[in-house]
C-alpha cells in the first residue's frame, strides 16, 4: 500500500493540518491515524490532482549511512568503512515532493545523492541478531541526501554540509509492500540518468543497518534511515530538476533554486 501526507488544493476545503491518506489508483482516501499506527479508512477521498503531497513523515531524526555502495566510496576516493558510517541530517532540512532545493551562497558545489529511505513503524532499541528487523519498518520512500560537497570535505564533520534547509527531499509517499533487498535506485537530473545501483550492492543491507543503528539510539515511529547512495553523484545547479526513483516506490521530483541573497 502507498500512503501519502497532503493538503487539499481547493482553498474552500483547506485544512489547517495535513492529512494522511492511502492511495487508490488516481485517488487518495483519508485515513484516521498515521500509517504505522492502527488506522482506519475514512469516507472522504479526492483525486490526486486536488491534493498537494508533502513529505510523508515528520521524523525525530534522519539517520544517514555513508559509503554504503563500494562504487560510490571509490568515486570520492574513500575506502569502504569497516563498520557503517552514520551521520544525522536535521529534520529542519526536510522538503516534500516538488518543493525546491535552495542552494546556499556558502557552497560552490552542491551535489545530489539519490537513496532508498526506510521509515520506522515501531519503537526499537538494542535489536538482537534473531530479531525480525523488517517488522519494525513501516515502509519505504525516496530521499535525496543533498550535500554541499566542498563544505563536507573542509569541515570533515558532515553536519553543516548535509544540514542546510531544503537539503533533504523525502517522498513522494511511503510504500509498505516493498522487499528492500534488491530494488533499483536511480537519480536523473533534467531527465538524464546520473546515478544507478541496485540495493543488493549495499555493503551493509537494510536489516543489518536497522539492527546496528538500534544499538546506539532508540528508533521511534516516523524516524527515517537513508541507506546510502550508489555511484554517480554530481552537481546540482539552479534550474535543474532532480528525480530520485526507487523501483516499486515512485519518483521524488524537486526543482533546484538559486541561493537567496
Ligand atoms: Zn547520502
Amino acid at each position: 500500500m502507498k500512503f501519502g501526507r497532503f493538503f487539499l488544493r481547493n482553498v474552500a476545503q483547506v485544512s489547517a493540518a495535513p492529512l494522511y491518506g492511502v492511495l487508490e489508483g488516481n485517488e487518495v482516501r483519508e485515513i484516521t491515524g498515521r500509517p504505522w499506527e492502527s488506522w482506519s479508512a475514512g469516507s472522504r477521498k479526492w483525486s490526486v490532482q486536488d491534493v498537494r503531497f508533502i513529505a510523508p513523515v515528520e521524523p525525530s531524526k534522519i539517520v544517514c549511512v555513508g559509503r554504503n555502495y563500494a562504487a560510490h566510496a571509490a568515486e570520492l576516493g574513500n575506502e569502504v568503512p569497516k563498520e557503517p558510517l552514520i551521520f544525522l541530517k536535521p529534520p529542519s532540512s526536510i522538503v516534500g515532493p516538488d518543493e525546491p532545493v535552495v542552494l546556499t551562497p556558502l557552497s560552490q558545489r552542491v551535489e545530489h545523492e539519490g537513496e532508498l529511505a526506510l521509515v520506522i513503524g515501531r519503537q526499537c532499541a538494542h535489536l538482537k541478531y534473531d530479531a525480525d528487523v523488517l517488522s519494525y519498518v513501516a515502509g519505504y520512500t525516496c530521499l535525496n541526501d543533498v550535500t554541499a560537497r566542498d563544505i563536507q570535505k573542509s569541515d570533515v564533520q558532515f553536519t553543516r554540509g548535509k544540514g542546510f534547509d531544503t537539503f533533504c527531499p523525502i517522498g513522494p509517499h511511503i510504500e509498505t509492500q516493498l522487499k528492500p533487498e534488491d530494488v533499483l535506485v536511480e537519480l536523473h537530473v533534467n531527465g538524464a540518468l546520473r546515478q544507478t545501483g541496485h540495493t543488493s550492492l549495499m555493503v551493509y543491507p537494510v536489516t543489518f543497518l536497522v539492527r546496528w543503528i538500534s544499538r546506539m539510539m532508540t528508533l521511534v515511529p516516523g524516524d527515517v534511515i537513508a541507506t546510502g547512495t550508489p555511484a554517480g553523484v554530481g552537481p546540482l545547479v539552479a534550474g535543474d530538476v532532480a528525480e530520485v526513483s526507487v523501483e516499486g516506490v515512485g519518483v521524488l521530483r524537486n526543482p533546484v533554486h538559486a541561493a537567496q541573497s
